[in-house]
């Protein structure tokens, strides 16, 4: 799994990837609002809501934030703006304009009122995607990849794409349904062929090696699979490249 989601969902991963997860952004906005009260434990995560509306609480377990997936692959500084918005509204501090204003901006694009519109149309049914992209087939790559470096004898998943060019959650592989849903943001023609087939590459290692329970923290990222991982011969490459989508 690939993402910058749920802390738990994703241990080490995101800080090698990302240079600020959604996490640390709410904490940095915390610190902003009230700078003497030290944040709370922080959990960011995206929801199949009908409309593009967060919600934010705070209960014992810490601060908890949904956020609309519609805006999965929105630019951090419009995530930042929601955080301002979000924060502001819960601990009733007026939010800077400048962020209310980015925040409607980024909204009212063409692209996104069109999305949202989709979304309450098609909003309650199950959708994976098939494996055909506009550029490339999943499961070729599938079958690439595991004649590469499984023997081929990986069973084949469900696999999809993802709805939203996602840069939050670039993978992942969901073992309740069978599926591997890859973000749309790989079936571009500049993002490189070699960035896709790494990630593709990662979650397969996740139906090799299945999450370990063992411990009292869920490691998703076991050492084995870290081993494992590294046989991918253009490890480093891929993972800068997928800095720079
Ligand atoms: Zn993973």
């Amino acid at each position: 799994m690939f993402d910058s989601g749920p802390a738990q969902r994703l241990e080490g991963l995101q800080s090698s990837l990302f240079f600020e997860s959604l996490a640390e952004i709410y904490a940095r906005v915390f610190r902003e609002l009230r700078p003497r009260t030290p944040p709370p434990k922080i959990a960011v995560e995206f929801c199949r809501f009908a409309n593009p509306d967060s919600f934010i609480r705070l209960d014992a377990a810490g601060l908890r934030v949904r956020i609309s997936d519609l805006l999965e692959s929105a630019p951090a500084p419009v995530m930042e703006a929601l955080a301002f918005i979000l924060l502001g509204k819960l601990y009733r501090k007026s939010v800077p304009r400048l962020y209310a204003h980015r925040y409607r901006l980024y909204l009212n694009r063409k692209d996104m009122r069109r999305q949202a519109q989709l979304v309450r149309q098609v909003r309650g049914r199950k959708f994976i995607s098939g494996p055909q992209g506009e550029l490339h087939n999943l499961e070729e790559i599938f079958e690439r990849m595991n004649t590469r470096f499984f023997d081929g004898l990986l069973g084949r998943p469900q696999l999809g794409w993802s709805r939203n060019a996602s840069r939050h959650q670039l993978g992942h592989f969901d073992p309740s349904h069978n599926a591997i849903v890859i973000s749309r943001i790989f079936d571009r023609p500049r993002t490189p062929l070699l960035a896709l087939e790494y990630v593709m590459f990662h979650e397969m290692l996740h139906l090799r090696f299945p999450v370990d329970h063992s411990k009292a923290r869920r490691c998703v990222h076991t050492r084995k699979f870290k081993a494992a991982e590294k046989q991918f011969p253009d490890f480093k490459e891929a993972k800068e490249m997928l800095k720079r989508l």
